[in-house]
């Protein structure tokens, strides 16, 4: 993509309204634009990297086992009187009707909708066990949307339902979700700790929040230090296993958000210096329920002995547009974003600092032409402003590699290659540095699990 011909525009000011950072500089880099009450379009740059944390979120699913399909965002009001939570779920759920009057809600989840096409199909345990999912826009009245998409009230949200025969097959179900989580937001740039959490709206007895630590998160936790170390599972990682043995390892430590914490018991299990009192952001939430919602609602199978059985569930969220500002809450400093390589909009930028040179424009094309070739994700910032101002719009963006073309150093066929998050710059011959461009973001790209 050449600058000149992108849709960027980034703000120079700092908008007073952000509060935190990840808020700043998503306006600042022209990556959402809002317009209403926590309701924000996604400008190209954001997109660009809200589709790539969507691919990551569906690789990681689809190895676990989970098939994605897609819902619609209203859902008839009839469903959630099934369940009964149409009148619980209160005045976070957006009420419609249409023109004859029936009435609609925009699905704040799905448990109701997906349960519904379970019970129209699924008749025997032999089609079990199965894990369906989607990426779609949530509506949630929240009552104080803030901290831009971190806390919205439109929002896309990554669900999936698992379906199972019973509890000890819905637990195993419960596993794969569990470790396909740690895979994901690992691969994110946002290792996530996975903690005892209370369940909410959902309901259930069994559910870990997905917590990524940071001072500006709304949640208070209480974790034990190790977990900050433990290693994650990895890409050979067999989803047909048993995977209690991982979650049992990533459980057995203490981590609680604050709703579920007995604090004596946390002082008490957790040594002095292992003691991590903090605040994090849930970027996603795993749920077991059992029948909740498919005895009310009639989602029965046939088991084994020929009886009639409700069907034990569970569900899976992940929240994308918090993800990226979780991103940028754990990835970046004074000047801007630091994407991680896996997420970032454009792997590199080149920065021609005299357009109209002919050799700096020369070796930029080519440069520009090699790299699409090698299947680099490249922006040229072609554009006519200074080198300055070329500088500082690479750091705000978060650019992971910047190629540096000036007109000194090209003289000798040498052109400067930057690492946004290290500040090192290196210079390379014009034949070098395709190929050194090349071994640094192919290993990056899949943040090394
Ligand atoms: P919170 O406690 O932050 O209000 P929740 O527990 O109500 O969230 P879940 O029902 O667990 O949310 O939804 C799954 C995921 O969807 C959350 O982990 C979060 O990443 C995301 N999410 C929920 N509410 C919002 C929101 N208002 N804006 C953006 N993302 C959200
Ligand atoms: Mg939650």
């Amino acid at each position: 993509m050449r600058l000149s011909r992108y849709f960027l525009p980034t703000l120079k000011e700092t908008p007073k309204e952000a509060e935190i950072v990840s808020h700043r500089l998503m306006l600042r880099a022209a990556m959402i634009k809002q317009q209403s009450a926590g309701s924000y379009s996604w400008l190209p740059l954001g997109y660009k990297i809200l589709r790539k944390v969507q691919n990551i979120i569906e690789e990681e699913q689809n190895r676990a086992g989970a098939i994605e399909l897609l819902m619609p965002t209203l859902q008839p009001a009839e469903l959630w009187r099934e369940s009964g939570r149409y009148d619980a779920y209160g005045k976070e759920m957006l009420r419609i009707s249409d023109r004859s009057g029936r009435e609609m809600v925009y699905g704040p989840t799905n448990e109701e909708m997906i349960t519904d096409i379970f019970r129209a199909s699924v008749k025997s345990y032999k089609e079990l066990p199965l894990n369906l999912y989607h990426i779609q826009w949530k509506f949630r009245d929240e009552i104080r949307p803030r901290f831009g998409t971190m806390r919205s009230r439109e929002f896309l949200m990554k669900d999936a339902y698992s379906f199972d025969l019973d509890k000890k097959t819905a637990i195993a179900s419960y596993n794969r979700m569990f470790v396909a989580y740690l895979r994901t937001f690992y691969r994110l740039g946002i290792p996530a700790i996975p903690m005892r959490a209370e369940t909410g709206p959902i309901g259930g007895n069994l559910s870990h929040e997905f917590i990524v630590l940071a001072e500006t998160g709304e949640s208070k936790v209480y974790c034990h230090a190790d977990l900050l170390e433990k290693p994650i599972p990895a890409l050979d990682t067999d989803f047909d296993a048993d995977l209690a043995p991982i979650v049992n390892d990533w459980t057995s430590l203490f981590a609680a958000t604050e709703d579920v914490v007995d604090k004596d018991e946390f002082e008490r299990q957790v040594p002095k210096e292992k003691q991590i009192f903090a605040r994090g952001i849930e970027v996603g939430q795993t749920f077991y329920f059992g029948d909740k919602y498919s005895k009310p609602m009639g989602a029965t199978l046939t088991n084994e002995r020929g009886e009639e059985v409700a069907v034990h569930s569970g569900s899976y969220g992940i929240g994308l547009t918090r993800v990226v500002p979780a991103i940028i809450e754990a990835n970046h400093d004074e000047n801007g974003i630091i994407w991680p390589v896996s997420v970032a909009p454009f792997e590199l930028i080149i920065l021609n600092l005299k357009m109209g040179d002919k050799d700096c424009d020369k070796a930029c094309e080519e440069i520009y032409e090699q790299l699409l070739n090698a299947n680099i994700d490249v922006l040229y910032d072609d554009s006519e402003k200074g080198a300055g101002a070329k500088f500082a719009n690479a750091d705000l963006i978060g650019i992971p590699l910047q190629i540096i073309v000036g007109p000194k150093n090209i003289k000798n066929n040498e052109v400067e290659l930057k690492n946004r998050k290290t500040a090192e710059r290196e210079l390379f011959s014009l034949s070098e540095i395709i190929n050194k461009v090349v071994s640094i973001i192919e290993p990056l790209r899949m943040n090394k699990v």
